[in-house]
């Protein structure tokens, strides 16, 4: 039983009476006292959060809410029910050159550092790091919140395989192949041309990826796929011996988008066991209009930021400004909704069934859309699944059920190749 039930029930008490733009009209007390009951009864889980490396310090306190763009603090997700995030160790793309990997292994280091500050700091008796899915249900019964670690990018390990190794000693437990950019590993759904890519260069996973799998296997990390070419995704899925997650990516037939996944790949994440985790970004879910697109490349030009350190570091009213005109953006054009999502989620569930689908925010790297928009909003996600027909029982392993499942069966199957086979061959 989690210490805020009581808020969480003003909240629906709130949304009954009150009505705000996203609770339908026609929703009766009924409905959402059902939500409520399911919200609270499972364990709900994001695959997905950004983070700056000053997050949980004093400029990135996470027992305070934060103001915008930060979306995912402890009371947020303690009033939303949000019970378990993955915290994100993301570096850019950079040049593969001696100091682009020296960079972006500096970087990773800080934001490992950062997660194990929030879980070893003055928060420690209110949430807990979580390297498996036990750990996640026993902190979930002792009414804690659970971070996970989650890599996105796998040019953090550069050319050196056992640097896997260490960053999972340091808590990762999922291993985002490649991110906006080809790297060694494989080829990226969005090649960078600024840096030289070609459309294609390792034509799907690299012989050193292929490696990267294996060792990923033998460690019990969970490969992700989102962000990755569809041949390298087919390529991982198939060399994987264990199941293999897209961590945070929507379906191409509801909206043509590279980083959406086709039927192809979702059947095949499936056959072998995974999940895909449809994620709340707005420009995956819904068509952009040209104007839209426009809109967001003057906000580019008159906010250059380059990092989320850049983001989350600026001044207040920095920081206000921004949120403000990406506000006003959102308000001019149609910005998808927590329906949209659930289109994702419906057809994903029809296409490859319950028991391989999930759900992820991307927060505070571009994700929030109408109705979720912070993590303090999570109930609406439930509210609209409820509202489609969803028993009990599917919204359990939507919202963490598959993943928790995928990741103990990764664990599971540790060991059991890797090191020793590579080595012979
Ligand atoms: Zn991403």
């Amino acid at each position: 039983m989690r210490s805020l039930t009581h808020l969480k029930r003003a909240l629906v008490a709130a949304l009954a009476c009150a009505v705000p733009a996203f609770a339908a009209a026609e929703d009766d007390p009924a409905l959402l006292e059902k939500a409520q009951q399911i919200h609270d009864a499972a364990i709900t889980v994001d695959t997905h959060v950004d983070i700056p490396t000053f997050f949980a310090s004093p400029r990135f306190d996470m027992a305070e809410i934060n103001v915008s763009p930060a979306q995912v603090d402890l009371p947020r997700m303690e009033e939303g029910g949000l019970d378990a995030a993955f915290f994100i160790v993301y570096v850019g793309q950079d040049k593969r050159t001696p100091e682009g990997y020296a960079k972006a292994m500096s970087t990773a280091t800080a934001k490992f550092a950062a997660i194990h500050r929030l879980v070893s700091g003055d928060q420690k008796d209110r949430v807990g790091l979580a390297l498996t899915a036990d750990d996640v249900r026993s902190l979930h019964a002792d009414g804690k919140s659970a971070a996970l670690i989650g890599i996105e990018n796998g040019f953090i390990i550069g050319t050196q395989i056992d640097l896997l190794d260490v960053y999972y000693d340091l808590g990762a437990r999922y291993f985002g192949l490649v991110h906006n950019g080809h790297n060694d590993i494989a080829d990226s759904a969005q090649p960078r041309l600024n840096l030289g890519d070609k459309p294609a260069e390792h034509e799907g996973l690299s012989d050193f990826g292929e490696q990267v799998v294996r060792r990923c296997n033998r460690l019990g990390m969970m490969i992700d796929v989102s962000h990755a070419s569809k041949q390298a995704t087919l390529d991982a899925i198939r060399l994987s011996r264990a199941p293999v997650i897209a961590s945070h990516s929507s379906a191409r037939a509801l909206y043509d988008h590279p980083r959406n996944m086709t039927g192809e790949e979702m059947l095949a994440l499936a056959d072998k066991g995974g999940v895909i985790q449809i994620v709340a970004f707005d420009t995956y879910l819904i068509p952009v209009s040209e104007e839209k697109k426009a809109a967001f490349g003057e906000l580019r030009k008159k906010f250059p930021f380059r990092t989320l350190d850049e983001i989350f570091g600026a001044s207040p009213e920095t920081k206000r400004a921004y949120a403000r005109e990406i506000r006003s953006i959102q308000t001019k054009f149609p910005r998808a909704s927590v329906s949209d999502m659930v289109d994702h989620i419906d057809y994903a569930v029809e296409l490859v069934g319950i028991d391989h689908v999930g759900i992820s925010s991307d927060f505070q790297g571009g994700g929030g859309i109408e109705g979720w928009n912070d993590a303090g909003d999570t109930l609406n996600v439930t509210i609209e699944l409820v509202r489609r027909g969803y028993s009990e029982d599917d919204i359990k392993k939507i919202w963490g059920g598959n993943l928790l499942r995928v990741m103990a069966e990764v664990d599971a199957r540790k060991g059991r190749a890797g090191r020793i086979t590579s080595f012979f061959r």
